[in-house]
């Protein structure tokens, strides 16, 4: 199965996405990657959802990747007896520590440090900052709040509370059993909620120990001021715009997601833009005119992968949210300008042979008309470099590390093949132009340009581009 887009599409699985059927659907309609939410669910729900998709691999033959994403110090609330209330403008309630079901007066806010360090006239934000609630008294285990801004809340929505320091760890004792639990699964990301600092990454980095690769979440203006250091020790890096809108103000939202884009592009690390991409979807068919313009905007920054949340998640129509995007990246790369923009934005090349070698495949596929630029890699780091190129053909990654090709399915225009390595030249030619025309890319008359390293099977060789016909098949 062979995309007609560069940019990558991740879909978050929930109780409207839970079916192996649903999941190979929106597999089929564009999702190159599903996130599971680890602020939802239980553990044997994110085990039979990764169940399926490897099953759904197997049949398929295509790497897919599976993000999970860690909670973090997340503040949420409680849950309702009806899972639901709607709270008017100007009545009362309270949060406190009482874990039974909420309802119209109360609900529980199950964390005592942040109840702690609220005060009366402390601002709360609900649900993304739909709801806003002041503090009019604060008592020592609860907090009674005037409804300032109301509006309908459900179980365990987030909760921001913009102006107060809370002083919590990068990551929770929930964060640590889920994060054992994910890598027991075998995913191949993680995302790590709320971070502050690069020292959060090293902290879950040392944990994950190379088991998986680990995204940061920039949803806090402390990771936009340490933004850099992020991006140095992070894999790839999340634009978290629920949050990041809450926390900052909102119409600094769309310069820090440029931002952070081009800085990531700059540095060759996956980039996703997370977040009411396509919101309206989750209650009707078709999104609306801003909308479809957001994905492409962030599409014509050169994003690696544009994501559905609550969309293919929670909503009515995520099948029909994720053909959306799936339409509108690959009518969105056919714009010429979009060529234009991209190239314009080209990262300075490091000193290296991987950072010569890619962009001289680009250049050489491109000057020749190449069908496809073939790359053959064992980490991963080869084909990242490739991807950083942006260029305008496509890169095939065949890898014997099965790991690798789910970590890359989330990566700008790499199509990743699970095959062994190449033992001579001969082979690392054959391979190339056999797997380039089974998988749609070649036909007999191309050229592919081929990009490996001698000695076969060392990582971090890659020393060789080779330029070949395909023949008949
Ligand atoms: P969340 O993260 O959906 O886990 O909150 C994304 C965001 O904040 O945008
Ligand atoms: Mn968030």
């Amino acid at each position: 199965m062979r995309r007609l887009r560069k940019t990558k599409i991740i879909a978050t699985l929930g109780p409207a996405s839970s079916g192996a059927d649903s999941i190979e659907a929106l597999h089929l309609a564009g999702a190159d990657v599903f996130r599971r939410n680890f602020s939802h669910g239980e553990h044997k729900d994110h085990e039979e959802r990764a169940a399926a998709i490897r099953a759904l691999e197997e049949k398929t033959g295509r790497p897919i990747g599976i993000l999970a994403d860690l909670q973090g110090p997340k503040i949420r609330l409680g849950t309702f007896e009806n899972g639901s209330v709607i709270l008017t403008n100007g009545a009362k309630f309270r949060l406190d520590l009482d874990e039974t079901p909420g309802n119209q007066d109360r609900v529980c806010l199950p964390h005592p440090a942040v109840l702690e360090s609220l005060e009366d006239g402390s601002i709360l934000l609900l649900d993304d900052g739909k709801l806003k609630l002041t503090v009019a008294k604060a008592g020592a285990d609860f907090v009674d709040c005037k409804v300032s801004v109301g509006g309908k809340i459900s179980d365990r929505k987030g909760v921001n509370i913009p102006n107060a320091l809370v002083r919590m760890s990068p990551l929770t004792d929930k964060d640590r059993r889920d994060l054992d639990f994910a890598l027991s699964l075998g995913v191949d990301w993680v995302a790590l909620s709320f971070v502050q600092r690069p020292e959060d990454i090293a902290e879950i980095k040392k944990i994950v120990a190379g088991r998986a690769a680990v995204m940061a979440k920039i949803e806090k203006p402390a990771a936009v001021e340490t933004l850099s250091g992020i991006i140095d020790l992070a894999d790839a890096i999340m634009v978290a715009r629920g949050d990041l809108g809450v926390e900052m103000p909102i119409q600094e939202v769309p310069s820090i997601q440029k931002r952070i884009i081009a800085r990531a592009r700059e540095a060759g690390k996956p980039v996703v833009v997370a977040t009411q991409m396509l919101e309206s979807m989750i209650a009707a068919p078709v999104p609306t005119r801003a909308e479809v313009t957001d994905v492409a905007n962030a599409i014509y920054d050169g994003t690696d992968a544009v994501m559905l949340s609550a969309e293919s998640a929670a909503g009515e129509f995520p099948l029909e949210a994720v053909a959306m995007m799936n339409d509108i990246a690959e009518e969105t790369e056919k714009d010429p300008m979009y060529r234009s923009v991209i190239d314009a934005k080209h990262g300075t090349l490091e000193a290296t042979t991987a950072d010569a070698i890619s962009a001289a495949a680009s250049q050489v596929a491109s000057t020749i008309g190449a069908a496809a630029i073939v790359t053959y890699t064992t980490s991963g780091s080869t084909a990242l470099r490739a991807a950083r190129e942006r260029g305008e053909t496509s890169v095939l990654v065949l890898t014997p590390a099965l790991k690798a090709a789910r970590m890359l399915a989330l990566v700008w225009g790499l199509h990743c093949v699970h095959t062994s390595d190449a033992k001579n030249f001969a082979e690392m030619v054959d391979k190339a132009c056999k797997i380039s025309f089974a998988e749609g890319f070649t036909r007999p008359g191309d050229r592919v340009v081929i990009m490996a390293g001698v000695p076969f099977g060392t990582p971090g060789s890659t020393n060789i581009l080779r330029i070949a016909w395909v023949g008949e098949q």
